[in-house]
């Protein structure tokens, strides 16, 4: 599938509590990412829109998971995850969102991968490695995104995913692919639209 078809994503809803969700029918497809890991860039740069991601940035907004529709049958669909961490909001509304992320992941029988998005700079800080850890036990497929990879050099890159790669298989969770992007330099794109291809038996 080419681009082409990510590149008609609509934004279909946003919902605060698991009875708004939609229809759990077709395919969907979790983002999910520390607060700065550069999810929304990310989004943007999968769906050639400057727009979309840009619903999901307010921290303590009450929009929680937000849906967006690829194609025109609604039956392939992409949800961003609020992001991990967010250092200004309390650590109660943490736990909202920590609870709602979980639930979601849990429950949704139509959820076929996540895509869990790190700064290369910062990889597998606690909160990956909770999510990593779920999805190793769940047996959900999950694909690992280095973001924001034109911050390193070629060299330093590689160091990173190697780096990456050596600490998920001394923790046991070396189950998962993993790719660099750069949302800046639109590397790694074709790499992710066939993972996305492959996950939505496109
Ligand atoms: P989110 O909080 O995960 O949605 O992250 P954003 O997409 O808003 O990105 C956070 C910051 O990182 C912003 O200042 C972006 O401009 C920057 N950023 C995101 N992706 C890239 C990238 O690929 N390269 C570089 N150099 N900066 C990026």
């Amino acid at each position: 599938m080419t681009a082409n078809y990510y590149n008609q994503a609509k934004y279909l809803l946003g919902v605060a509590e698991m009875k708004q969700l939609p229809d759990d029918t077709g395919f969907e497809v979790a983002f999910a990412g520390r607060s700065n890991a550069g999810k929304s860039s990310l989004l943007n740069a999968l769906t050639l829109n400057k727009q979309l991601a840009r619903t999901s940035k307010t921290p303590g907004r009450t929009q929680l998971l937000n849906f967006f529709v690829l194609g025109d049958d609604a039956e392939r669909r992409l949800v961003d995850l609020p992001g991990f961490g967010y250092a200004k909001v309390s650590k109660a509304m943490k736990g909202r969102w920590q609870r709602v992320i979980y639930t979601y992941l849990e429950q949704r029988q139509c959820l076929v991968g996540v895509v869990l998005l790190m700064d290369i700079r910062h990889p597998l800080k606690p909160d990956d490695l909770m999510l990593i850890d779920w999805a190793k036990r769940a047996q959900m497929p999950m694909h690992l995104v280095l973001t924001k990879s034109d911050k390193l050099s070629r060299q330093q890159q590689i160091k990173s995913l190697n780096q990456v790669k050596k600490s998920l298989k001394d923790s046991g969770l070396n189950d998962f692919s993993l790719q660099v992007f750069s949302s800046v330099k639109k590397t790694g794109l074709d790499e992710l639209y066939g993972v996305l291809d492959g996950w939505y038996e496109l």
